[in-house]
């Protein structure tokens, strides 16, 4: 009964960025059946799923073909392992495919469940390439701050969030987190975008400098940041850190975990910003989050480091026993393939604009500070006072009440402190759009009532 899931829950799990004691007085809201951008709770009240879960699944949450791929997966083989000379043929055809998919210099692919795995097995293989290659300084990493790439002890280290490191002794790999390019939040006072834009790329040369440019590995960064507010790159952010980074020698990675596979309304992130990144990450839209797996795609050049390597010493020590797992990765193909025949990187970049030009008409209500985003992805950021942005204070108060009335409206949406995030489904349509805008308008209106009450 829904009465004994929710007395197991609420005493058996910690859950997620939640407030644990609070959650043990207020129950979770079970969520139990899907169809397409709607969830449905226990008591079948229905809510459009806002932000694609956890901005991740692509062709909504019930899509049959994905089922069967799984199902027939599980008959043939339903595991083996890619360890030791061994293969199986979903993650072949999957590598190939992505390999396929991305800029032409990106050429190999490794296998993790998550992103978090994926960005702690990127540091990693950069530092075995640099011990082969003979330049074990060359370790360091630069990332930015609000940027999110996981919460393993490598990738918690690289997010530049304060709730992520702070109580865990993170970061704890060497990086530097250089200023978040949002230009509403962190330009100054009467400085234009392009200035903006060139003192970050300043910022970023001077820390290269300070550290020395041989003990830097990489550069990490989301495309268009998302899960730290969704905040879009100024024009010319992405083609300046591209190109310090190959005055350098640093290994630019795109963690294309949230923007890859059509979010921005092109293939992936980097492209959408015209840089091309010498390693990928990519894992959400991959299986549409069907099933957990994430792929790196990375250049031949880091391919042969690291090979020239592991034929001395005899291996390449890292992998996961769900490495490649033939369920995820013949999960994978059906969902990219989903998302080829039916053009949903097409539909994305056309609901996108859709959305973002309804969207706009926000920036007018007297809670909202900025209306911004890309394609299928939006952030409204609430704000006390509109003219000098002053915060909330303290943030993250109003954001969760608007989250709060968004279930009451039967909207999901995530608030990140107090911005409220949107980033539905790639499967949306017109209409569905304009359900999503006007459920929204309600919770602003419920918001406003709530902050002057
Ligand atoms: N990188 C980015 C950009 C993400 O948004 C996320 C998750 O939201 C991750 C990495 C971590 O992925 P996972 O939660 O699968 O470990």
């Amino acid at each position: 009964t829904s009465n004994s899931a929710q007395h197991v829950d609420i005493t058996t799990s910690l859950h997620p960025y939640t407030d644990a004691r609070r959650h043990e007085e207020k129950g979770p809201l079970i969520i139990d059946r899907g169809e397409g951008i709607y969830v449905y709770d226990q008591s079948g009240k229905q809510y459009i799923e806002g932000l694609a879960g956890l901005w991740s699944v692509a062709v909504g949450f019930s899509q049959p073909r994905l089922r069967d791929a799984a199902a027939a997966q599980m008959d043939r083989l339903p595991y083996y392992h890619i360890f030791a000379h061994k293969a199986h043929e979903p993650s072949i055809r999957l590598a190939e495919k992505l390999v396929e998919m991305t800029p032409e210099n990106l050429t190999r692919v490794f296998y993790t469940s998550s992103g978090s795995e994926a960005n702690d097995t990127v540091v990693k293989m950069l530092w075995y390439m640099n011990n082969a290659l003979g330049r074990p300084e060359k370790k360091k990493f630069i990332a930015r701050t609000k940027g999110y790439h996981g919460i393993t002890v490598a990738s918690g280290s690289l997010t530049g969030l304060p709730g992520n490191h702070r109580d865990f002794d993170l970061p704890a790999i060497p990086v530097r987190h250089v200023t978040c390019p949002h230009y509403y939040r962190f330009a100054e006072a009467g400085e234009s975008e392009a200035d903006f834009t060139a003192r970050l790329l300043k910022e970023i040369e001077d820390v290269i400098l300070e550290e020395g440019a041989d003990t830097i590995a990489g550069f990490i960064g989301e495309p268009l940041m998302a899960a730290g507010g969704v905040m879009p790159p100024p024009a010319g952010y992405w083609p300046g850190v591209e190109a310090l980074c190959r005055k350098y020698d640093i290994k630019l990675i795109a963690d294309e975990v949230i923007n890859g596979f059509g979010r921005l309304g092109s293939s992936f992130g980097s492209v959408h910003y015209g840089f091309t990144p010498d390693i990928m990450v990519t894992s959400k839209q991959l299986t549409s989050s069907y099933m957990p797996l994430a792929a790196i795609i990375f250049s031949e050049e880091i391919y042969d480091a690291i090979a020239d390597n592991t034929h001395k010493i005899g291996t390449f020590g890292h992998g996961y026993t769900a490495s490649g797992h033939p369920v995820a990765t013949a999960v994978a193909l059906e969902n990219l393939a989903i998302i080829e025949e039916q053009d949903l990187m097409g539909n994305a970049a056309r609901m996108g604009e859709v959305m973002q030009k309804a969207l706009a008409q926000y920036a007018d209500h007297p809670l909202v500070g900025e209306v911004r985003g890309a394609g299928l992805i939006a952030g409204l950021e609430l704000v006390a006072d509109k003219a000098s942005k002053r915060p909330f204070d303290p943030i993250g108060k109003v954001g969760t009440a608007a989250f709060e009335f968004g279930h009451d409206e039967g909207l999901i949406l995530r608030n990140v402190g107090d911005t409220l995030a949107l980033c539905p489904p790639l499967i949306i349509t017109e209409e569905q759009v304009h359900e999503i805008v006007a459920r929204l308008g309600r919770v602003l209106d419920l918001t406003a009532g709530w902050v002057a009450a």
